[in-house]
């Protein structure tokens, strides 16, 4: 069994229970995962950040490796959760997310590279952008052309 984090559309974050992951995965494409409050099925994992049991009793006192460890642990959920919903449209950045926020094509998730020019530039234009500080960049990104 596992016990899954929840976050439903209606901004509900709740905890169920499943056989494992797969389970989930079933469950969720065929609209069996609802939220208690709304009854929505637009159900999805929140994303974790490892509780990482130290191995020191002392209080106060961190170790910097186990923090960097456990920051290195955090990060990488992070960048596969992004590589997992999110398009890689590399250097195209810049002219997909324009062409985007001018309604010239479909909305969808999508990271890429972009120069800060080109980022203030969409964000003057209102476009909804957000830096990705580098620790959460996938690293399987690749250069499209
Ligand atoms: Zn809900």
């Amino acid at each position: 069994m596992i016990r899954y984090a929840l976050m439903c559309g209606c901004g509900l974050e709740f905890e169920a229970w499943f056989g494992d992951s797969a389970d989930f995965d079933a469950q969720s494409a065929r609209g069996l995962v609802t939220c208690p409050d709304c009854g929505g099925a637009d159900v999805r994992k929140q994303i974790m950040a490892p509780a990482v049991a130290g191995k020191s009793d002392k209080r106060g006192a961190s170790d910097p490796a186990e923090d960097a460890a456990r920051f290195e642990d955090f990060a990488a959920q992070v960048r596969k959760r992004i590589a997992e919903t999110h398009e890689n449209v590399g250097d195209k950045f810049p002219d997909v997310a324009r062409a985007m926020h001018r309604g010239e094509t479909e909305h969808k998730p999508i990271y890429g590279e972009a120069s800060k020019s080109d980022a203030e530039a969409l964000a003057d234009e209102g476009a909804p952008v957000a830096p990705l500080p580098e620790p959460f960049v996938p690293k399987d990104r690749k250069k499209l052309n």
